[in-house]
């Protein structure tokens, strides 16, 4: 790859981590940037950020550097290249070349990431293991990951996934794979290729220089078929095929699993079948690199079913807590590091890590904790606390700030005389240290019902939206109550990081609360009330003016207000074309007109807006057109008057996915962010994010005929087992659920609630599930989605989960 050296004022400098995302903490000195041109975010244009943090060294694109201009920069070295993504590839693949280690690469449509983290948790015991951090598979996440490669690791497991044609010969050049995975196909990313097959053939060019190949023969899925019929040779085939025989004594499943040559029986942790099917492509591979199935049986009894989830939860005197006590290796570590910086941003909060020793077999300790110690000084760890005996031979190279103790329960012993208060606790031990109890002892106690957050849901919710819109169309997100009860801090915060463009709110207060947390995106007010207009110019926040009486009260405030050197406050136009809620209506237009020449000075307007009145309703799509229309004849007029463009927005969630030409300069995007739409052609495409649960606090065994609950409205017919469940109608759980209305799941079996909703508890009839007291419940999530609990209640889905109380403990997942 050519590489042009636009300025070199420093050749001597060296470098040995790459960068393409600004928004990442990397150490300035050793860093080289890879300013990827994008049709939102330009990398070019975060350079001088970067400079001004220390970062010297960019690699920027052909025709793009020169608009740079030297005095800004005048100590960086600057390479042009045509192609920065190509760029960074042929560095990688370089890079690779280095190294004679097994690699496995992974790919297929689902399961590539957990399938990566559990093959590489089985092999880490014997082998030093590198792999893709997160779910880093991409045109640039590939090369980022196989950039990990070093003379410590002996072993190398990376996934790879491709939308689009021609992406994967790339992606082979760079990962030279030994050993290949795939998955399964689905149906993800159909809509790039012209067939399943063309899809298939592909995915399958990741292998065409590998040795061996594993993957099911049998199944659901097609891969074995397709394989076949493809023709597809090169690496030796090593389908798997496996049969159920049946339970151990505690209800998991025993399973035997057969190989080219080998047949062994495994129990597995789990019984559901993407779970069962991924563990097994991990066990395949895992036997094939020499691991004996009495040791491969111990590991996986070990894993989780979410083992790659960082769990992120509140913890004691406004501290928050990462919990990451699952694995412990140096890669795991940076990657936990990462999450946390990510929710440091806005708040600035002390950061604390609680490292246990690790167990990574292979180079030497010493320098390992050595290189630890470097990390958590260039990361701005401000407290860190070592447990184990090798962290504690090197107490002198964590220096001030540090704290050791040789194992977990002397922690534990020591603990009440420590305090924690308004930081944020990485908490990441290798599993022998048993880290959850230091979890549990710094997590705020509340009782066992939580409705848990999925932010990579989230996150792909967006994304989902996104890639339906102009790239250059703004995204506004409507985190109104409580983000739709969602948790407004943690949702916002992503949204920030996920360079959103406007977030919204109802009332001022709950723009407040998110200022008060760091949040700094503009936020619109929808429904500003007088009483309010100081906390919203306190607050940079920016009201809907949706009414002339409205409109005149926050001029005659601003107007009372002393001359001070500030800016103008901006506001928002709401025009009512139909909902007939909040809005000008047409015959006020004029009105509003001679209001915004009059007020000119005092105020910006940035944006005029209407909502439709049933987006989500084919039945009203003539209405819909009416209003779309109605809207945008009626803008051009403020604009005219304005002499200047507003940004017109009137799409909500429904309105993006049924109306997309109507996007105008900005959606607001409501539900679906959070996983639900009313139009069918999205359920596919979204993911759930919010999950409902509790547990069983006590489980009886009543005679038939006798009662349950308030009011005896409970009858056993039969003899029955009845678990009493901790969530009632003060969590949000609906009285309206009484009476066998509504149902919960308990170890995947449906459960209907016997008697009346209790304010704290309810009653669930779980005669012939199998069930112990402490056992969760689901009350929606997955397996029951949050529409049928909408449904059995006669309402819509925002209601119930707006509904969910702020007692009911949120938790957050991340990758
Ligand atoms: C709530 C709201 C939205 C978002 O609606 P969804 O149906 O949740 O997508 C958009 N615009 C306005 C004015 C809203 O009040």
């Amino acid at each position: 790859m050519a590489a042009h050296p636009l300025r070199l004022p420093a050749p001597e400098a060296v470098f040995s981590d790459l960068l393409t995302d600004s928004r990442r903490q990397a150490n300035p000195e050793t860093t080289l940037f890879f300013a990827i041109p994008g049709e939102r975010n330009d990398g070019r244009s975060f350079i001088p950020e970067l400079y001004e943090k220390g970062f010297r060294n960019f690699v920027v694109q052909y025709g793009h550097g020169n608009r740079l201009r030297p005095n800004d920069i005048p100590k960086a070295n600057v390479l042009e290249v045509i192609n920065v993504v190509q760029a960074l590839q042929a560095l990688a693949e370089y890079h690779r070349r280095q190294f004679r280690i097994p690699v496995i690469a992974i790919t297929g449509s689902n399961g590539k990431t957990i399938v990566k983290e559990w093959l590489s948790e089985l092999l880490s015991p014997d082998f030093s293991v590198v792999k893709s951090p997160q779910s880093y598979n991409s045109q640039i996440g590939v090369p980022l990951s196989v950039w990990q490669m070093s003379r410590r690791n002996n072993i190398a497991v990376f996934e790879a996934g491709i939308s689009k044609p021609g992406e994967m010969m790339r992606l082979e050049a760079i990962i030279k794979p030994d050993v290949g995975i795939i998955t399964n196909i689905g149906t993800a990313h159909d809509e790039g290729f012209l067939s399943r097959e063309k899809k298939t053939a592909e995915k399958l060019m990741l292998f065409q220089n590998a040795e061996y190949l594993f993957y099911r023969e049998d199944g659901g899925n097609d891969v074995g078929r397709l394989i076949e019929k493809l023709k597809f040779k090169g690496p030796k085939l090593q389908p798997w095929h496996a049969r159920q025989e049946g339970a151990d004594n505690q209800g998991r499943p025993r399973v035997r699993l057969l190989t080219e040559g080998s047949a062994a029986s495994y129990i597995l942790p789990f019984a559901d079948a993407a779970g069962t099917e991924n563990i097994l492509h991990a066990i395949a591979v895992a036997q094939h690199f020499g691991l004996k199935p009495v040791d491969i049986q111990r590991r996986i009894l070990m894993l989780r079913n979410v083992a790659m989830r960082l769990a992120f939860r509140k913890g004691i005197n406004n501290c928050y807590i990462i919990d990451d006590s699952y694995n412990n290796d140096l890669g795991g570590l940076l990657t936990a590091l990462e999450a946390m910086h990510q929710k440091n941003r806005s708040v600035k909060e002390g950061m604390t890590l609680i490292l246990s020793d690790m167990y990574e077999s292979g180079g030497n300790r010493d320098e390992l904790y050595k290189q630890i110690a470097r990390i958590v000084r260039a990361q701005g760890i401000s407290r860190f606390i070592g447990i184990g005996p090798g962290l504690s031979r090197h107490t002198v190279d964590f220096g001030a700030g540090s704290s050791f103790y040789p194992d977990t329960e002397a922690f534990l012993t020591d603990f009440p005389n420590l305090t924690f208060r308004n930081e944020l606790i990485l908490v990441k031990g290798a599993r022998v240290f048993g880290f959850e109890r230091i979890a549990s002892a710094l997590q705020e106690k509340v009782h066992g019902t939580r409705l848990e957050i999925d932010l990579n849901a989230v996150a792909h919710n967006l994304k989902t939206y996104r890639s339906l819109l102009r790239p250059q169309t703004r995204i506004m997100v409507m985190v109104k109550a409580f983000a739709y009860g969602s948790g407004s801090y943690e949702i916002a915060n992503l949204l920030q990081f996920r360079r959103v463009d406007y977030l919204a709110v109802a009332y001022a207060d709950e723009g407040v609360e998110l200022r008060r947390q760091g949040i700094t995106l503009p936020i619109m007010v929808m429904n500003p009330a007088a009483e309010a207009f100081h906390q919203l110019i306190q607050n940079k926040l920016e009201p809907d003016l949706y009414n002339p009486g409205i409109m005149q009260a926050f001029a005659d405030y601003l107007l009372a207000l002393p001359e001070l050197n500030r800016p103008k406050p901006k506001i928002h136009l709401e025009f009512d074309t139909g909902m007939h809620r909040l809005g000008f209506r047409s015959h006020e237009l004029e009105l509003l007109i001679d209001l915004l020449k009059k007020y000119a000075d005092l105020w910006e307007p940035v944006s005029v807006f209407s909502h439709l009145a049933g987006a989500d309703e084919p039945e009203h799509d003539a209405f819909s057109h009416a209003q779309i229309e109605d809207f945008y004849t009626s803008a051009p007029f403020l604009e005219m008057a304005l002499g200047k463009p507003l940004i017109k927005h009137i799409l909500n969630s429904a309105g993006i996915s049924r109306f997309t030409y109507a996007q105008g300069d900005m959606v607001r995007l409501g539900i679906g962010l959070y996983g639900i739409e009313p139009n069918p052609e999205m359920e596919g495409l979204l993911q759930p994010v919010g999950s409902l649960k509790t547990t069983i606090s006590q489980i009886i065994h009543i005679k038939a005929g006798e009662s349950v609950g308030y009011g005896r409205k409970g009858k056993a017919k039969k003899d029955s087992a009845i678990a009493t469940i901790a969530i009632g109608y003060a969590d949000g759980f609906s009285r309206r659920m009484s009476n066998g209305k509504g149902r919960v799941l308990v170890n995947n079996q449906t459960a209907p609630v016997i008697g009346t909703v209790c304010m704290d508890m309810t009653m669930i009839d779980i005669t012939g599930i199998p069930a112990s007291e402490g056992d969760e419940v689901t009350v929606f999530g997955a397996g029951l989605p949050i529409s049928e609990m909408a449904k059995s209640l006669g309402t819509i889905p925002y209601e119930v989960l707006t509904a969910i109380s702020e007692r009911v403990k949120r938790v957050f997942f991340q990758e």
